[in-house]
């Protein structure tokens, strides 16, 4: 096949034709579907990372989805009261 060949064999390729239904990224965990694998991305870090609490505290065991929040809790006697942590 040379260079001409290739050319025109390209032209007839139907791909074009579906990038709309080819171009889709599925979520695992819930099966909703994205153009961009960014907005995916970003789906699954807002829906479903956030809700697993990842930090749990070494004090008392309760379990928070982000270090902020278990710092908060450990400046605050009453919601942490083996918290060596001075009230703030
Ligand atoms: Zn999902
Ligand atoms: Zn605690």
């Amino acid at each position: 096949m040379d260079w001409t060949d290739l050319m025109s064999s390209r032209e007839f390729e139907p791909v074009v034709a579906n990038v709309n239904v080819s171009k889709r990224f599925k979520c695992c965990d819930c099966g909703k579907e994205y153009t961009a694998k960014h907005n995916l991305q970003s789906h699954i870090n807002y829906k479903h990372l956030q809700h697993e609490k990842k930090i749990e505290c070494e004090y008392c065991g309760r379990r928070f989805t982000e270090s902020r929040a278990h710092i908060r809790h450990l400046k605050n006697r009453n919601a942490c009261p083996n918290s060596p942590w001075p009230d703030a």
